[in-house]
C-alpha cells in the first residue's frame, strides 16, 4: 500500500459506470473498447516507470434524475484524435460533469481516485487481431477533475489531489472528535474482524491491518470490500473530511456486521431443518451398512424389490399386471420420506397379497363324508342338511353351476354360521366370515377411492387378501342388518357381488381394477327376511332356521355343546359332569331364547369355575419348576425298601389333558343346583311369571316375533277418569298404535253386547282415559299381530275378570272382528312352549303352519283356532267369554 503518492496535473481518466474503486480497493478488469485499450496501452503499458490512470465513476443518463453543473459535449465512442473540448468545472463538492453525445448521455462525477496497475497483460484476439488487456488496479487516492479533455479516443483530466498533507493529518490527529470517531470505527472493524474470522475459522492476519495502516485509509479499505449501493459508493468517495469519512464507515461497518448476524441467524434455522433430514439420511445409510454386514437385508430398497417379487408370483392377469408395474415404477421413484410412498406401498402391497389365481386345491367331492360331517356337528335341522346336500350335490355335478346364494335365515345361536363353517369343510375350502351388520356406507363394500387420505379396500376385498385363495366360502354375516342413508346403498354394491353376471370383475373402489369374486362361494346370513332389499332377496335361495324346542336344545346340549366346552377348558367328563336334569334347568331357567348360543354360554360358565377347581387341587400337588413328583406303588415300594428316591419326569409341555390325567381327581364335580346357583346366579326365568302377571284384571299374554325368535308379550291396560283418550306407551310403531285404536273403539262398539257398559251401574267406558301399555318398554315394537292381545286386555279389564295364565294368543283383527292370519307361527309357538305355555289361541287361517311345527311341541299344548274376535274371547277366559257369564247370571 503506498504511502503518499505524487499526482500528476493531468491524469489518462477510465470511466467506471456505476461503479466506484477507492482508495485501497484493488480490481480486477478487462479492457477491450478501443478507447479504453489506448489508454491502457498508451497509459500503463508503454510507460517506463510506473504510470498513473485516474478513475472515474460515470453514471448513465437514465438512472440520473437531475444532473447539476456543467455538461460537456462530446464524441465519447469516435476516435477522433486530439479533438479537445473543454469544460469547467465548478467548485462545489457535488457538481457533476456531464459528457453527452447523441447517442448517450454521461454523467461525469467531478471526484475521482488514481489507480496504478499491479498487473498488466496483453491478449491479441484471433482472428479479429483484436487487442485487450486485463489489469489489476489498486485505487492510492481521491483526486479531483479541474478540466476533462478528450486524448485522441480516450479521456484526460486535469486534476488537483484531495488528501490532506501530513501537516493537516497531524492537526486532525489531535481533534477530540476525530479521536472518538476513530475508536469507534475501530471497536467495529475489530468487531467484524473477529465474526468473519470466527466465521471462515481463520485467525490473527486481518487483525494486523488495524495496528499498521492508518485509520482514514481503513475506513475506505473496509467500505471498498462491502456490497453497497453506487450511492453510497459515491457519497464515500466524495468524504474528503476524515471525520466525514468516518462517521460514514462505522455506519456501514455497522450496517454489515448487522445483515451478517441476521443471515446467520437465517442460516442456523435453516441448517436446523437440514440437519434433522441430514440425520435422518445418515441414520438410514448406517442402518443400510449394519443390516448389509448382518445379513438382514429388509432395508427399503430390498423392500421394494421383495415387493416386486411378490408381485411379479401373484399371478395377476396382463392388464393388472401392467397397471402394477406402472405404479411400481411411481414408486420407485419415490423417495421413503415423500408423501405418497407409503400409500403407494400400501396398495402395491395389496395387489400382491390378493389371490387372483391362488385357490384351495378342491378335491372330489364326497357326498357322503359331507353328510356324517353335517351330522357330526349339527343335531336336528333335518331339512336344513338336505337343501345343504342338494347344493352340495348340484356343485359336485357341475362345479361352475350358478346356483343360488344360500342364505339361512333365523335368530342368533340357531347354529348358521357353523353349517356354513361344514359346507366349507364339506367343500373342502377356506372360510371367511365378513360381518354386515351396522354397514351403511358403500364403500365399506366397496371401499374408498385412493384419493382420499385413509382410504382402504372394502370387506370383501379385505376379507380376500386375509384368507388369501380365490375360491373360499364367504359368509356375508347378518345381512339384513345393511342400511342404506346418505353415504350410498351397500345392498346395491352386494347385489353387484351377488350377480353371477357381474362378480367376475367386482369394482373395488380402492383397487381400481376389477378382481374376479365368480369362484367364491357365497353363503348369507340374516336373522329376518324383512329387511332384505327384494332384489337381493331375489338372488338368494332363503333357508330358515326356526330355532329349537327344549328337548332339542337338550340333545343339542350333551352331544354337541357339553364335549366341545369341556374340551375347549381342557377338561374331560371324568373331572365334570353336567347331568341331564341341570341342562333342562339352565334351559329354562336360564336361557330362554330361539338358538343356543347363550346355553352354551352358561355351559361355558360352568366349565369355567370348574376349572379353577381342578386347577386348585393340581396346586395342592407339590411341583418343581420342570419336574412333577409322582407318587406311584413304584415309588413307594422303592421308598418301603428303602432305595434311592427316583423320581418320574413329565415335561412341561405337556397339555392341560396330560396334566389332569396326571392328577386323576378322586370324583368327578358334578354340577347341582347350588352350583347352578353360584356359578350363574339366581334363575332368571320360571314357569310361574305368567300366572303372577295376568293375576290382575287387564292383562293379557300375546306372542309376537322379533329378531331374537318368537317371544311372549304382555299387553296391559288401565283406565282412569278422564275424556274417553288412548295413551299408548312401550316404543310402538304406527301399525300397533293402530291396532291399539282399533281394539279400543271394536270394544266400545261392543260394550254392549259384552255387557261391559252395564257393569256396577255405571259405564266404564264414559269419561275415562285408557292407557295401554307393552312391558319391555325400551324395545321398539310393531307389527299388526297384537289385534287380538289388544282387545283381551281391554276386555279384561272392563269386564274385571283375569285372562287365563295358561293360554297366549296372536293375530291381527279387524276393525269388524276378524281375525286375520299373521306370521312367524312357529316361532310363537316354539316361544310359548318355552315359557310353558299349554294353551295357543291362533287365526284359523294359520293351521298350515302348524305343519312346521315340531311334534313333540304340539303334543304338549293345546291349539286353539280363531276365526272372530269372539272366539279368541271364548277360549282366553276360565269359563268362556265374560258377556256369557253375564248373560247367564
Ligand atoms: P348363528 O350363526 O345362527 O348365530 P352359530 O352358528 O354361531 O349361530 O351357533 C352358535 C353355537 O351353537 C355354535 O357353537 C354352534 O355350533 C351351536 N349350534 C347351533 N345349532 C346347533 C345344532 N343344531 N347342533 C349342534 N350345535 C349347534
Amino acid at each position: 500500500m503506498a504511502e503518499s503518492v505524487e499526482l500528476p496535473s493531468r491524469l489518462g481518466i477510465l470511466p467506471f459506470r456505476n461503479k466506484v474503486l477507492l482508495p485501497g480497493a484493488i480490481i480486477r478488469i478487462r479492457c477491450t473498447s478501443p478507447s479504453s485499450v489506448k489508454l491502457v496501452e498508451q497509459e500503463l503499458w508503454q510507460r517506463e516507470e510506473k504510470g498513473l490512470i485516474g478513475i472515474l465513476p460515470v453514471r448513465d443518463a437514465a438512472e440520473t434524475t437531475t444532473a447539476i453543473g456543467p455538461v460537456l459535449s462530446q464524441d465519447v465512442g469516435s476516435d477522433s484524435s486530439e479533438r479537445s473540448s473543454r469544460v469547467h468545472v465548478g467548485a462545489s463538492d457535488s457538481h457533476r460533469l456531464d459528457v453527452k453525445n447523441q447517442q448517450e448521455n454521461m454523467h461525469w462525477h467531478t471526484r475521482g481516485v488514481a489507480a496504478r496497475a499491479l498487473h498488466l497483460s496483453r491478449g491479441v484476439e484471433k482472428p479479429s487481431g483484436r487487442v485487450t488487456y486485463i489489469v489489476v488496479l489498486e485505487g492510492l487516492c481521491r483526486f479531483s477533475v479541474q478540466e476533462l479533455s478528450t486524448r485522441g479516443t480516450y479521456y484526460t483530466a486535469r486534476i488537483s489531489p484531495l488528501e490532506m498533507t501530513k501537516a493537516e493529518m497531524e492537526q486532525v490527529g489531535q481533534d477530540p472528535d476525530f479521536m472518538t470517531l476513530s475508536r469507534q470505527f475501530k471497536a467495529a472493524a475489530t468487531e467484524l474482524i473477529s465474526v468473519l474470522e470466527q466465521k471462515q475459522k481463520t485467525e490473527g492476519r486481518t487483525k494486523v491491518l488495524l495496528e499498521t495502516v492508518p485509520v482514514h485509509k481503513l475506513a475506505d479499505i473496509f467500505v471498498a470490500s462491502f456490497e453497497i449501493s453506487f450511492e453510497e459508493q459515491l457519497s464515500m468517495l466524495d468524504s474528503v473530511d476524515l471525520k466525514v469519512r468516518l462517521s460514514k464507515a462505522t455506519e456501514l461497518v455497522d450496517r454489515h456486521l448487522q445483515s451478517i448476524r441476521v443471515a446467520e441467524k437465517i442460516t442456523q434455522k435453516v441448517e436446523g431443518q437440514l440437519s434433522k433430514s441430514q440425520k435422518e439420511f445418515l441414520l438410514r445409510q448406517q442402518m443400510r451398512a449394519i443390516k448389509e454386514e448382518l445379513g438382514d437385508n429388509d432395508d427399503d430398497e430390498d423392500d421394494v424389490a421383495a415387493l416386486e417379487r411378490k408381485m411379479q408370483s401373484a399371478g395377476m392377469p396382463s392388464n393388472i399386471w401392467k397397471h402394477a408395474q406402472r405404479e411400481l415404477r411411481r414408486l420407485k421413484k419415490m423417495q421413503p420420506q415423500q408423501p405418497g410412498y407409503n400409500s403407494s406401498r400400501v396398495y402395491l402391497e395389496l395387489l400382491a397379497d390378493l389371490p387372483w389365481q391362488k385357490a384351495s386345491e378342491e378335491h372330489e367331492l364326497d357326498l357322503k363324508a359331507a353328510k356324517e360331517h353335517l351330522d357330526s356337528d349339527h343335531y336336528g335341522l333335518v331339512k336344513v342338511k338336505q337343501r345343504i346336500i342338494e347344493y352340495l350335490a348340484v356343485r359336485k355335478l357341475k362345479p361352475d353351476a350358478r346356483g343360488p346364494v344360500l342364505c339361512f335365515v333365523g335368530p342368533p345361536g340357531v347354529g348358521k354360521t357353523s353349517l356354513a363353517l361344514s359346507i366349507a369343510a364339506a367343500l373342502g375350502r377356506k372360510f371367511i366370515r365378513i360381518s354386515l351388520g351396522g354397514v351403511k356406507d358403500e364403500a365399506d363394500i366397496r371401499g374408498h377411492r385412493r384419493t382420499y387420505i385413509g382410504s382402504m379396500p372394502g370387506r370383501l376385498i379385505d376379507g380376500l387378501k386375509r384368507v388369501a385363495v380365490c375360491n373360499p366360502v364367504m359368509l356375508l354375516d347378518e345381512i339384513d342388518k345393511t342400511g342404506s342413508d346418505v353415504r350410498g346403498d351397500p345392498a346395491s354394491a352386494l347385489l353387484e357381488v351377488l350377480d353371477p353376471e357381474q362378480n367376475n370383475a367386482f369394482n373395488d373402489h380402492y383397487l381400481n381394477v376389477p378382481f374376479d369374486l365368480s369362484k367364491v362361494v357365497f353363503v348369507a346370513t340374516a336373522n329376518r327376511l324383512q329387511p332384505i332389499p327384494p332384489p337381493l332377496l331375489d338372488r338368494m335361495e332363503v333357508i330358515e332356521l326356526p330355532g329349537y324346542t327344549p328337548e332339542e336344545k337338550l340333545k343339542i346340549a350333551m352331544r354337541h355343546l357339553i364335549p366341545r366346552v369341556l374340551e375347549q377348558h381342557g377338561l374331560s367328563s371324568e373331572l365334570l359332569q353336567i347331568p341331564e336334569a341341570m341342562v333342562k334347568h339352565v334351559i329354562q331357567r336360564y336361557t330362554r331364547e330361539a338358538g343356543v348360543r347363550n346355553l352354551e354360554r352358561s355351559l361355558a360358565a360352568l366349565a369355567r369355575a370348574a376349572a379353577v377347581r381342578v386347577a386348585e387341587q393340581e396346586q395342592a400337588v407339590p411341583l418343581s419348576k420342570d419336574v412333577h413328583r409322582l407318587a406311584s406303588p413304584l415309588l413307594e415300594n422303592r421308598l418301603a425298601d428303602g432305595g434311592e428316591v427316583e423320581m418320574e419326569v413329565i415335561p412341561m409341555a405337556v397339555n392341560n389333558h396330560e396334566i389332569s390325567s396326571a392328577f386323576r381327581i378322586a370324583s368327578p364335580l358334578v354340577v347341582d343346583e347350588a352350583m347352578l346357583e353360584k356359578v350363574l346366579g339366581p334363575p332368571r326365568f320360571d314357569d310361574r311369571e305368567a300366572a303372577e302377571r295376568v293375576a290382575t284384571p287387564g292383562v293379557s299374554v300375546g306372542l309376537v316375533w322379533t329378531a331374537f325368535g318368537g317371544e311372549v308379550q304382555f299387553v296391559e291396560a288401565t283406565a282412569t277418569v278422564g275424556k274417553g283418550e288412548l295413551h299408548l306407551t312401550g316404543q310402538l310403531g304406527d301399525v300397533i298404535k293402530e291396532s291399539a285404536q282399533i281394539a279400543l273403539t271394536w270394544v266400545r262398539a261392543r260394550a254392549t253386547d259384552l255387557k261391559l257398559a252395564a257393569s256396577e251401574g255405571i259405564s266404564l267406558l264414559e269419561g275415562r282415559d285408557v292407557h295401554i301399555h307393552f312391558p319391555a318398554g325400551a324395545v321398539p315394537k310393531d307389527g299388526p299381530s297384537a289385534g287380538v292381545t289388544l282387545v283381551t286386555a281391554l276386555v279384561s279389564l272392563f269386564s274385571q275378570k283375569r285372562m287365563r295364565a295358561d293360554t297366549a294368543m296372536t293375530g291381527e283383527m279387524t276393525l269388524r272382528g276378524l281375525v286375520l292370519p299373521v306370521g312367524g307361527v312357529k316361532d310363537k309357538i316354539l316361544a310359548a312352549h318355552r315359557c310353558g305355555v299349554k294353551r295357543v289361541i291362533l287365526p284359523e287361517r294359520n293351521l298350515k303352519d302348524l305343519v312346521e311345527v315340531p311334534t313333540e311341541v304340539l303334543a304338549n299344548m293345546e291349539i286353539l283356532l280363531a276365526k272372530q274376535m269372539e272366539d279368541v274371547l271364548e277360549q282366553a277366559f276360565e269359563g268362556g267369554c265374560p258377556w256369557r257369564q253375564h248373560s247367564k247370571l
